[in-house]
C-alpha cells in the first residue's frame, strides 16, 4: 500500500516530465483513492481496459494514452462521459505518461522494443530537439531484412507491412513506437537501413522509395504495449504494489 501522490511524483521525476512539450497532460490526469495497492497498466484508457481494471480492484490505471488531448473537444459528454463516469464513480485514479514514457532510456517505448529486437548502441533519432523522441541503433551483425521483419513480427505479436525498398542485409535500425510515420525523414537523415514505426501513410511509401531505406509499420498499439508495462513493473517493485496488464486488442 502506498500514497498516491508518492507514486506520481516519483513517476514524474523518473519519466522527467516536466522537461516535455506534450499533447496532453502527463502525471496524474483524475483523481481517486488516495492509497494504492492495486496497479492496473494497458496501452490506452479505453472504456473497456477501465472497466476491466475496476472489476480487478485496480485502485489506480496508469496508461499511454491518456485523456485531455490537445484540440479535443473540451465538453464531457459522450464517450469521455461514460469513460470518466467509470472512474469517479469507483474512486480510481488514471496517471498517464505519453512523450515522456516513449522517450525514457530504461522503460520507455522505444527503449523496451530495442532490447527486444536486439539492437543496441542507442542513439537519439531526432538530432536538434531538446526532448528528442525515438532511436537509432545497431543490430550486432548485418541480418537478412526479411529475419529482421519475422523477428518484428514475432517480438511484437503482429503481422507487420514491410516496404522492401533498401538493401538485403540491414544492420542500422531507426525507431520510433505507434504514429510516428513523418519522423521517416530523421531515419533517412540518419543513413538508417530500417525505419520502424507503429503507423504507414500514403506518402511514407514514396519516401522510402525514393530514399531507398527499408519501412516496417508493425502498429500502433502493438508497437506500444511495453512501455507502461515496464513502467509499472518498476513502480510495483519500488512500492510493493500488486500489477497487472490489461491489454485490449487493436488492429491499427
Ligand atoms: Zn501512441
Amino acid at each position: 500500500m502506498a500514497l498516491l501522490s508518492d507514486i506520481v511524483s516519483y513517476a514524474d521525476d523518473y519519466l522527467r516530465v516536466g522537461e516535455f512539450s506534450d499533447y496532453c497532460p502527463n502525471g496524474l490526469q483524475v483523481e481517486g483513492q488516495l492509497q494504492v495497492d492495486k496497479l492496473a497498466c494497458a496501452v490506452t484508457a479505453s472504456l473497456a481496459v477501465v472497466e476491466q481494471a475496476i472489476e480487478w480492484g485496480a485502485q489506480c490505471i496508469l496508461v499511454h494514452h491518456g485523456y485531455f488531448w490537445k484540440n479535443e473537444r473540451a465538453t464531457v459528454v459522450g464517450m469521455k462521459k461514460a469513460r470518466l463516469r467509470a472512474l469517479l464513480c469507483a474512486d480510481v485514479s488514471l496517471v498517464a505518461y505519453h512523450l515522456p514514457l516513449d522517450a525514457h532510456s530504461v522503460v520507455g517505448n522505444n527503449a523496451q522494443i530495442a532490447q527486444k529486437l536486439g539492437i543496441s548502441d542507442l542513439r537519439p533519432l531526432q538530432k536538434t530537439k531538446k526532448t528528442p523522441i525515438g532511436n537509432v541503433g545497431m543490430l550486432t551483425t548485418p541480418t537478412r531484412i526479411t529475419e529482421f521483419v519475422n523477428l518484428c513480427e514475432q517480438e511484437l505479436d503482429r503481422q507487420a507491412i514491410h516496404i522492401n525498398t533498401g538493401a538485403e542485409y540491414v544492420q542500422k535500425i531507426a525507431l520510433c513506437t505507434g504514429g510516428a510515420q513523418h519522423m521517416i525523414e530523421d531515419a533517412v537523415e540518419q543513413q538508417a537501413d530500417v525505419y520502424l514505426t507503429g503507423e504507414i501513410s500514403e506518402q511514407t511509401v514514396h519516401i522510402a522509395r525514393e530514399c531507398g531505406l527499408h519501412f516496417i509499420a508493425a502498429g500502433h498499439h502493438a508497437t506500444e504495449r511495453y512501455g507502461a508495462q515496464a513502467l509499472a513493473a518498476h513502480l510495483a517493485e519500488k512500492f510493493a504494489l500488486e500489477q497487472q496488464f490489461f491489454d485490449e486488442i487493436n488492429p491499427a
